[in-house]
């Protein structure tokens, strides 16, 4: 059961084929198995899954069943979930059971889905490895000594090792994308404001999207019909119609405008990951799209931008860890200097430190013109360049990352290098946009993604297009050997 999609599991359920019950078994199964190998779970919510499942065939046998009711996924931890552990894989959130569900969460259990628990991550989603995880590292099961991408990269590797049929991410510059790309899986960054951000613990509110992970787009589409939508918990959700993404995936692309970013093919990018890329796009030709030359002039200087937009965020978002209300608080503090200092010292790691420490400077007074304010303006050109490119064309093709996964270890000591990583995901965070990653090859046998990014609100086209390349190729059908 567990090598099939949601899409085909969800019939099966219906059709009574099989139960929930049996099918979150077998994830449960699979995941005492393998995830002492992979370290993708921080937690795993075992009886709860089980309740959750036997509630799922009720609902089934009554009829009021949903698409995902029944299907077991699982939850990256950084949504917050009512009673269970929620850690943003941080020292500082080690003892913090969330008092309520993120919105998103609580969508999954209203469509009756099942989850298997809480899967690991970078700490508070800053990495692009998962190698700062408080609870160590991630295995990539395409190979143990790779890295499964970051910051979603647990979620990434436990559906690539079919241990879940689909998980939650959050991408603020590439964390659902860059993780799906090195774990060969379909991963879909919303439109800002599409998915809510409520319960979503933040890292850097003006570029923090949640979304899926999964083996197709049409999986995606299951299971974005139950993220989307406008939440008046949050004050950035965008109050507009959420289509219904499944019935849109059948439009014949014929006529589809592509547009190629000259600057994605150009220094940094691994030649295999690049000639994977442009079969890609003659496959998208022969299928009778147009291919345009584009020019995204800015968007090469989205990294620097991004590490003064997203630390300055940070720092003020991560204050609230102070050692007072909740988390992690040090052992006999002397005076409340000595409480912040040493429970914000011992609690968070070295990179979530760096973030803050950036991010402190680049606002402080002396400094915000010189840093905040000039990355900002950046923000604007990216976006206008965007804006630029989609006058004359449909989407945005290109590589998601530079390279195939790459090995643990290689670029941690290397911030710089580590943040090079997502140098053609995080424009569209800057801009806003939707952009999904899709399986388009392999090099020595580890997965390529190809990213498609998309004008405001076109999940559904970018979700069609993803679907049709799945239609005519068969990257997303491979399995990594030793979980099978
Ligand atoms: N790798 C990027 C970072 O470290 C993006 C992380 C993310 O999207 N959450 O900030």
């Amino acid at each position: 059961m567990y090598k099939q999609t949601i899409a085909s599991l969800s019939d099966g359920l219906h059709q009574g084929t099989f139960s929930s019950v049996e099918l979150t078994r077998q994830c449960l199964e699979r995941i005492n198995r393998y995830n002492a190998q992979l370290n993708c779970f921080i937690t795993v919510t075992e009886e709860l899954a089980l309740a959750d499942a036997r509630e799922a065939d009720r609902r089934l046998q009554s009829g009021e069943a949903a698409p995902m009711t029944g299907i077991p996924i699982a939850h990256k931890d950084i949504f917050c979930t009512d009673g269970v552990k929620t850690s943003c894989a941080s020292r500082m959130l080690d003892n913090f059971i969330a008092p309520y569900d993120a919105t998103v969460v609580a969508s999954f259990k209203n469509a009756g889905a099942v989850m298997l628990g809480k899967t690991n991550m970078d700490e508070f989603a800053m990495g692009s490895s998962n190698e700062t995880s408080f609870y160590g590292a991630v295995g990539n099961p395409w190979d143990s000594t790779k890295v499964p991408g970051g910051s979603s990269g647990g979620s990434a590797a436990a559906v690539a090792a079919r241990l879940a049929l689909g998980a939650t991410g959050t991408d603020t510059g590439g964390s659902i994308r860059q993780p799906a790309a090195l774990c060969g899986l379909t991963g879909l960054k919303p439109t800002y404001g599409r998915v809510s951000r409520y319960g979503m613990i933040a890292f850097a509110s003006s570029l923090d999207q949640g979304g899926p992970l999964t083996y197709t787009a049409e999986d995606a589409a299951l299971m974005l019909n139950v993220m989307a939508g406008f939440d008046e918990k949050d004050s950035t959700s965008i109050d507009q119609a959420v289509p219904d993404y499944c019935a849109g995936l059948n439009q014949c692309i014929d006529g589809l405008k592509i547009g190629v970013p000259k600057e994605f093919f150009g220094e940094g990018l691994d030649s295999v990951v690049g000639d994977r890329v442009e079969q890609a796009i003659q496959q998208f030709e022969k299928m009778g799209a147009t291919i345009v030359e584009v020019s995204l002039p800015n968007s090469m200087l989205s990294v620097p931008a991004y590490y003064v937009v997203a630390p300055a965020e940070c720092s003020s978002n991560l204050s609230r860890f102070d050692g007072v209300r909740y988390g992690y608080r040090c052992e006999e503090p002397v005076d409340l200097m000595d409480l912040y200092k040493r429970s914000r010292g011992e609690g968070f790691g070295a990179e979530v430190k760096r973030r803050i420490m950036i991010g402190t400077y680049a606002l402080s007074a002396g400094y915000y013109d010189a840093y905040y304010l000039k990355a900002q303006k950046l923000r604007q050109l990216i976006s206008d360049d965007f804006r630029r490119a989609f006058a004359g064309v449909d989407v945005i093709i290109g590589p998601t990352t530079p390279t195939t996964a790459f090995p643990v270890g290689d670029k941690l000591d290397d911030p710089i290098q580590m943040y090079l990583s997502d140098i053609y995901t995080i424009a569209a965070n800057l801009a806003g946009l939707p952009a999904i990653s899709i399986p388009c090859g392999f090099s020595d046998g580890l997965p390529v993604g190809m990213q498609i990014i998309g004008a405001y609100f076109k999940e559904e086209q970018l979700l069609n297009i993803a679907h049709q390349y799945q239609q005519e190729t068969d990257w997303h059908k491979q399995m990594p050997e030793g979980f099978s």
